[in-house]
């Protein structure tokens, strides 16, 4: 369902990383429909390129510029944002997507896997998001969406170590909010429960397993668990991030908005 027009992001120049999964491919589509100017980058080169396809009827090959990269690699990091701003030019608006579940319950996390976790969703993040402010400093514009999860507001039993980090986002994105308004640029984070994509899929898969229930029925319990009756599809939270890049959200700055069918509320 469209809910802005061609017109909502025209010439904006918008960088989307975990462009490959789930709700980074879904979140290029809905913001190339709306005009804006992509770079798409992720770690997979032919997902980019099915994708690039299917953005080019929306924005137009030129608007478009694939870049695979390592986030947590610094030197992958500074060759993705000075190679996108060289082919598309300012970025006017940062989407950090990427992210991996993972963590486990506290009895069995390792050190190893706390660190994975931390490194790609919280500190490639930051520094990511470092590198793309210190240009958006200069012309004194920019928004700024991170994905958060419902995780990183009350915490999920069995998968602590990505709950922290999703707390650490949010965390971040309320202080680096508070300086950036100065700058007149805007920095918020979404907060999804359950959305269908690959993630949510293994998470159920994985609970299901342990409580000895096939898939399917794990897959309705998780459904039944949300006062809406259903786990969000990629097309919400990529609407929610896309009104958040728009001028009718220009008052909203630290937000954590949660896209969760009221599951917060449980
Ligand atoms: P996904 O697994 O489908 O996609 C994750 C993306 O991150 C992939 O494109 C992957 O290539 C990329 N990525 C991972 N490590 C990377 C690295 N080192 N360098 C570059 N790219 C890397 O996941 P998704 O469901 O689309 O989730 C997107 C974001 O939303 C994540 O941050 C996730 O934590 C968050 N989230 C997802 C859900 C859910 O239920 N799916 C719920 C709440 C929050």
């Amino acid at each position: 369902m469209a809910i802005f027009s061609n017109d909502s992001l025209r010439q904006k120049h918008v960088l989307i990383t975990g462009a490959t999964g789930g709700i980074g491919y879904e979140t290029a589509k809905v913001l190339a429909s709306m005009g804006a100017r992509l770079t798409i980058t992720g770690r997979n080169e032919e997902k980019l390129l099915e994708l690039k396809q299917e953005l080019i009827s929306l924005a137009g090959e030129e608007n478009i510029f694939v870049k695979t990269a390592d986030l947590t690699d610094q030197a992958s990091r500074e060759e993705l944002v000075e190679s996108s701003a060289k082919a598309l030019g300012f970025i006017n608006g940062l989407v950090n997507s990427a992210g991996i579940g993972g963590g486990g319950v506290v009895e069995e996390l390792d050190e190893e896997t706390v660190e994975r976790v931390m490194d790609v969703n919280f500190k490639s993040t930051l520094f990511l998001t470092q590198l793309v402010y210190r240009k958006m400093l200069e012309q004194k514009e920019g928004d700024i969406v991170n994905l958060s999860s419902l995780s990183g507001l009350r915490g999920t039993h069995g998968n602590t170590a990505y709950a922290a980090s999703k707390f650490a986002v949010i965390g971040w994105t309320q202080s680096m909010a508070l300086e950036a308004i100065e700058h007149n640029i805007r920095v918020n984070a979404v907060c999804p429960g359950y959305v269908e994509t690959e993630m949510a899929w293994n998470s159920i898969r994985k609970k299901a397993e342990k409580n000895g229930i096939s898939f399917e029925e794990g897959m309705k319990e998780a459904a039944a668990a949300i006062p809406s009756g259903r786990i969000s599809t990629t097309e919400e939270v990529a609407n929610t991030i896309a009104f958040l890049l728009t001028d009718a959200a220009r008052n909203i700055v630290g937000e954590s908005l949660k896209i969760s069918g009221g599951n917060f509320m449980r």
